[in-house]
């Protein structure tokens, strides 16, 4: 199925202007990971290999258009600010969740966006000026713990997943990515792919670009005021541990666990990066992020570079044993 649209360079910019906070970015990849069907997000790297490249206006419309997936950061590291703020939620009752959140801040005096989304959505409230990502953070604590909605982390694996999801990045540090909206998620409807929209306006580009344009924008000095006296929950501080850690599994005696061998730093979407071992060996992947380990199911890893795991296990010296014949 053909998603995608016509897009505009004009429609990219009213898109950048809302949504971009830096030029880092990622990519959703269009074909699935060959051994877990899933379409993970990488950063996408200049033609030699090496540095980053930005994002352009150009991909933003190609974003738009279809024709490529890309995630955004929420937090600009120069200025620990962040010009939105949206909350994802995927469980069973997510929209529940969602539109009581969004009726909360209707009753603050802020109005914010429900975009669809595989399952349940993203609500994004957008800022006048760019907050201090850790307000933004401590406002929606406040609004879930007053609504008794769950939030991810501190040891439940349900809930709302807030983003900006770090008070504050070093300078060398990304945060997580989200899936820019308007475009199209390539791992819904079985790897066909979906176009999900915000409900506030027609599906059509233009349309909702105009309708997020108009939305009022919240000022630094309203979400003080709402957060005057409050601080981020002590379950949730992350004082002294800026980024996320690796979340580590129980194993069988001898199982092999890739985070036992390999250090991770960076999370790029829903997948810790580092150089693949194997890469290494060979002196490749000299920017340290070909081998995606992910989040959630730390099991699964896999080199962007197309390293088997017999190839990356015998790189660290555990080589994947051959099963014995009875
Ligand atoms: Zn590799």
């Amino acid at each position: 199925m053909d998603h995608r649209l016509p897009a505009t360079p004009k429609l990219a910019r009213e898109f950048s202007e809302l949504f971009v906070n830096r030029r880092a970015y990622t990519i959703q990849s269009v074909r699935p990971h060959t051994d877990s069907g899933r379409h993970y997000y990488y950063r996408p790297k200049s033609k030699d290999g090496g540095r980053s490249t930005g994002l352009s206006l150009e991909t933003v419309r190609q974003h738009l258009a279809g024709e490529l997936t890309i995630g955004i950061y929420a937090i600009n590291p120069a200025t620990q600010r962040c010009k939105w703020m949206a909350i994802d939620a995927d469980y069973k009752t997510a929209l529940e969740d969602l539109i009581k959140v969004q009726r909360q801040l209707r009753d603050d005096g802020i109005e914010a966006a429900l975009e669809k989304s595989r399952r349940g959505g993203h609500l994004w409230i957008f800022f006048e000026h760019p907050v201090l990502a850790r307000d933004a953070r401590i406002y929606i604590y406040h609004v879930a713990g007053k609504l008794d909605v769950q939030v991810k982390g501190a040891g439940l694996s349900d809930g709302i997943e807030i983003f900006p999801k770090q008070d504050e990045l070093r300078p060398d540090e990304f945060g997580n990515a989200i899936r820019a909206p308007l475009g199209i998620h390539r791992g819904a409807r079985e790897g066909r792919g979906w176009r999900y929209w915000y409900y506030g306006a027609d599906y059509a580009l233009a349309d909702q670009l105009a309708y997020l344009r108009r939305l009022p924008k919240v000022k630094e000095q309203h979400l003080q005021l709402m957060i005057a006296g409050k601080t981020i929950p002590p379950e949730f501080d992350q004082r002294g541990r800026r980024a996320e850690v690796p979340r580590y599994f129980e194993s069988k005696p001898g199982e092999f666990r890739i985070l036992d061998y390999v250090e991770v730093r960076r999370q790029v979407g829903r997948n810790w990066v580092t150089r693949c071992p194997s890469c290494a060996s060979l002196g490749h992947d000299k920017s340290g992020d070909n081998l995606a380990v992910s989040v959630e199911e730390p099991r699964k890893y896999c080199c962007w570079a197309g390293c088997t795991r017999e190839m990356i296990r015998a790189a660290l010296g555990r080589p994947i044993a051959a099963r014995r014949l009875a």
